[in-house]
């Protein structure tokens, strides 16, 4: 075969192989736009455990009906212009992916309308094709519906997991944000029955209680921490209740969910010596440090992050974590490891 450029409709399908996994990708990118669009209420309707459909509205700032089209088209973003910018990434997004790869596997449809315009339009897009606009009545915010996930890639449609587990993946996702955004009102519908409701009014520990129940939602120990222009702040559990695996340790880094496992080995330093080998501490910890101490655009799906200087980070973290158990139980002979 002659070397010739993929049709940008097969780009983005490869593209999507990358952002989109599963339907609680789909969620996660979908959601991050809205808190990015400054929204205060989000609404998530799931049916078939997203495999059906996936429906997330904002009350956020909406898109012009003149740059929906842009909207889901590869590369394009209104989060950054120069290389330069992505050291000082304000947003979740920036690599303007999302919406594009979304789209090029699903029926898709993308409903908005800004302040400033009297009517919203609806963009349809079916498997990255045909894409059809037109007027339509809509409240300020965006609607965005994808129906059919992967119904045009049969081969990531097999790789699905089962119902419950996909369902699990997009509650554990959601109930997450709902907890690092106490201030956005988050809904959440599986279908028709509800599964999260938060109040918006900002209250870390009331939304935590819908992650790990009231009972230990009460025993988690709060932790505020401040070094080298780094904060950590969030919960851990006091050293009597542990885990067998480490799926109960949860860290946001400047806003957004990352898998690190140098993260969690600070952690777990912090708690050297007070719970048994082989025994994992619950954590939900929200790291915030100045944009341009960590890369974020290391993995498509921005679940990985690199810092410029890891070893201040974890530092901190680790101390965080001891002197956080210390305040709440004082060990006299435990130094603070450093
Ligand atoms: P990115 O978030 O990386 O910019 P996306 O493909 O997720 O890329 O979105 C493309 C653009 O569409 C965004 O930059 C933003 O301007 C617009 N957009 C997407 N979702 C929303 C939303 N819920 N509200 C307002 N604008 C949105
Ligand atoms: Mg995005």
């Amino acid at each position: 075969m002659a070397i010739h450029i993929l049709p940008d409709e097969v780009a983005s399908q490869i593209a999507a192989g990358e952002v989109v996994e599963r339907p609680a990708s789909v969620v996660k990118e979908l959601f991050e736009n809205a808190l990015d669009a400054g929204a205060g209420q989000i609404d998530i309707h799931i049916e078939q455990s997203g495999k059906r459909l996936i429906e997330i509205s904002d009350d956020g700032a909406g898109i012009p009906a003149e740059e929906l089209s842009l909207a889901v088209m590869r590369h394009a973003t209104s989060k950054m212009r120069s290389a330069d910018d992505l050291f000082a990434i304000q947003t979740l997004g920036f690599r303007g992916e999302a919406l594009a790869s979304v789209a090029s596997v699903s029926r898709f449809s993308l409903t908005s309308r800004p302040a400033s315009q009297a009517v919203g339009a609806v963009l349809k897009v079916d498997g990255g094709k045909g894409a059809k606009m037109e007027p339509v009545g809509a409240p300020v915010g965006t609607v965005v519906r994808v129906e059919d996930l992967f119904y045009n890639v049969p081969a990531r449609l097999k790789f699905l997991k089962q119902d419950a587990t996909e369902r699990n993946a997009i509650n554990a996702l959601v109930t997450r944000y709902a907890i690092a955004y106490p201030s956005t009102r988050v809904r959440l519908t599986h279908d028709s029955q509800l599964v999260l409701q938060t109040s918006g009014k900002g209250d870390r520990r009331e939304v935590l209680a819908n992650l790990y129940g009231v009972e230990l939602a009460k025993n988690m120990l709060e932790v505020t921490f401040q070094e080298d222009g780094m904060c950590l702040s969030g919960f851990i559990s006091p050293v009597a209740v542990t885990r067998s695996n480490r799926k109960e340790i949860t860290f946001f880094v400047n806003g957004r969910w990352v898998q690190d496992a140098a993260l969690s080995r600070a952690l777990l330093n912090g708690y050297q010596n007070l719970i048994m080998v082989g025994r994992y501490p619950l954590a939900m910890l929200f790291l915030d440090v100045p944009p341009e101490e960590v890369d974020v655009n290391v993995h498509p799906a921005k679940a990985e992050v690199r810092f410029r200087s890891s070893d201040k980070v974890f530092g901190t973290v680790q101390r965080a974590v001891r002197r956080g158990l210390l305040a709440y139980s004082p060990v006299p002979n435990l130094s603070i490891g450093g």
